[in-house]
């Protein structure tokens, strides 16, 4: 898995060149091809190997996610904010700490059944108007094997239709 985020950062000029030129003429069927090769990568990739997103990044908690997993873990919402989250330059409520606190050791979720909102769609590459999504999906391939992965095969599709 580490691997694959090596090569996309030694290939990230070239992805972002490319992803732009995407974002600039989007082809027709770009949600499709997205939906199938996430479809595809997932089918193969094991997430509890990998966790890298729960390890190094932090999602968004919305007062709904902060609502759910406080009373999940028995607690009023301020403690929970209190003890676990903080405020980021965006404005957005966001883990103290990362690794995430909810990450047990052998790489499953605590709260997975209530797990924020974000967690639940990330990596975001079977959305629909993945035009509007290519930014963000640029920047999730240098933490994202698998966003690595199908952006790569993306690549290979539309290149060979040139
Ligand atoms: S809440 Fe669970 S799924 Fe979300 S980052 Fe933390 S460990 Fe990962
Ligand atoms: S979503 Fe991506 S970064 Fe997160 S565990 Fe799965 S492959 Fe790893």
């Amino acid at each position: 898995m580490m691997e694959i985020l090596e090569q996309s950062k030694k290939r990230y000029k070239q992805t972002k060149k490319w992803l732009d030129r995407l974002k600039r003429r989007p082809p027709v069927d770009l949600d499709r091809q997205f939906q199938k090769a996430h479809e595809d990568v997932f089918q193969s990739m094991d997430c509890l190997h990998c966790a890298n997103c729960c390890k190094t990044i932090s999602p968004v908690f919305k007062s709904k996610d902060i609502e759910r997993i406080a009373a999940h873990l028995k607690l009023k919402p301020g403690l929970f904010i209190d003890r676990y989250l903080r405020i980021d330059d965006e404005g957005d409520y966001v883990l103290q700490q990362s690794p995430c606190s909810f990450l047990l050791p052998d790489n499953t979720c605590l709260v997975y059944d209530v797990r924020p909102a974000a967690c639940k769609s990330y990596p975001h590459t079977d959305r629909t108007n993945m035009q509007s999504l290519l930014p963000l999906t640029l920047k999730n391939t240098l933490t994202c094997p698998a966003t690595a992965v199908i952006v790569e095969r993306l690549q290979q599709i539309y290149e060979s239709l040139d």
